[in-house]
């Protein structure tokens, strides 16, 4: 439920209504927009059916939320959120591309990179150190000593690094290291490890549960908000579906979806969502033009000798080139880029 109050409604009448929110064991989250202020009412709702808060002043109107998430939704929070990240903003028109290594190999490996990536025009640097790997005997990942490196990357390029946590040890490690937590698709409804990644307070990037809908994405989102952490980005990976041309399907279609039922910015993997190098250019395209807050891609030295998600990962020079392609597109569209 939510409360619409009037425009330039008064301070008295805000808290009034927020005092009679809480006093019935509620919580009442306050947004302030250029317009107008916004209540959101989180908790058992039918604790305030027999209240009339449309008489109270300065009230416009009461609006029933039907889906389950309300910090996520944009019915709560009109105005699109902007999450800060080291330097960098995501969200509000700008367009953010992350890239990086799928793994941290080596300090070496990682610091090319992020030197490649930044000279292309990339704004945050990512590199798995917890890899959640299909196989077991597959590369598992360098665990702290990779965190260590991308702190590395950071400290030498300026470039703000995102790592994927896995564990809540993988959280207590990388909070000592990194700007931005991520949680991958595997782990998008490991319900306790979203609880702990928004206890830290952290930009949390929300990667797309391999079968999840949008509605179980957002209501993975509200986890981490709910924890008092709203610095949360959303990311399309790609789902599962009966095409197996592509590793996934991308759902571009996720892109207008989220900016219509929420405030959280959006980003696209084309890497992952396809896992084949040439169809990580197109899809990119394809993102921006459709309104996308950003783009995750995957580069690496030498993909042919990586350690983890070679065939789609693009050597420095194909990122150089899609970069340069995507500016005339984000001219066009007035994105900052
Ligand atoms: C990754 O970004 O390295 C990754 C494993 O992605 P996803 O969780 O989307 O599969
Ligand atoms: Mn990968």
């Amino acid at each position: 439920m939510i409360i619409v109050m009037k425009p330039r409604a008064k301070q008295d009448s805000i808290l009034r209504i927020k005092n009679i929110i809480e006093s019935h064991g509620l919580d009442a989250h306050i947004s302030t927009g250029k317009q107008v202020t916004i209540i959101g009412v989180v908790g058992d709702k039918s604790k305030l059916q027999d209240l009339n808060l449309e008489i109270y002043e300065d009230v416009e109107k009461i609006v029933a939320v039907t889906e389950s998430y309300k910090l996520a939704n944009k019915k709560f929070h009109p105005d699109p959120s902007v999450v800060t990240v080291g330097n960098v903003k995501i969200g509000g028109g700008n367009f953010v591309i992350f890239s990086g290594p799928c793994a941290v190999e080596s300090k070496d490996q990682l610091l090319a990179t992020a030197h490649a990536i930044k000279k292309a025009g990339a704004h945050i640097l990512r590199g798995g150190a917890y890899k959640p790997r299909t196989s077991p005997y597959s590369f598992q990942g360098l665990e702290e000593e990779g965190l260590k490196f991308m702190k590395e990357a950071r400290d030498e390029t300026g470039l703000p690094v995102v790592c994927e946590v896995t564990s809540l040890n993988a959280i207590e490690a990388a909070i000592k290291y990194v700007d931005m937590l991520q949680i991958g698709a595997r782990n998008m409804q490991n319900f306790y490890l979203l609880k702990e990644a928004g206890k830290t307070g952290l930009p949390v990037l929300l990667k797309r549960g391999l079968s999840a809908t949008i509605d179980e994405w957002l209501n993975a989102a509200e986890y981490i908000i709910a924890e008092g952490n709203p610095n949360v980005v959303l990311c399309e990976r790609g789902i599962r579906t009966f095409e197996t041309a592509t590793r996934n399907t991308l759902d571009i279609s996720a892109i207008p979806v989220i900016k219509e039922k929420s405030h959280l910015p959006i980003i696209v993997d084309p890497s992952h969502a396809t896992g084949v190098r040439a169809y990580v250019k197109p899809l990119a395209k394809g993102a921006l033009a459709t309104g996308a807050d950003g783009l995750m891609i995957e580069t690496h030295p030498n993909p042919s000798c990586a350690l983890s998600d070679g065939p789609q990962s693009l050597t420095f020079e194909q990122f150089e080139n899609l970069t340069n392609e995507l500016k005339p597109i984000a001219d066009l569209i007035d994105r900052k880029l």
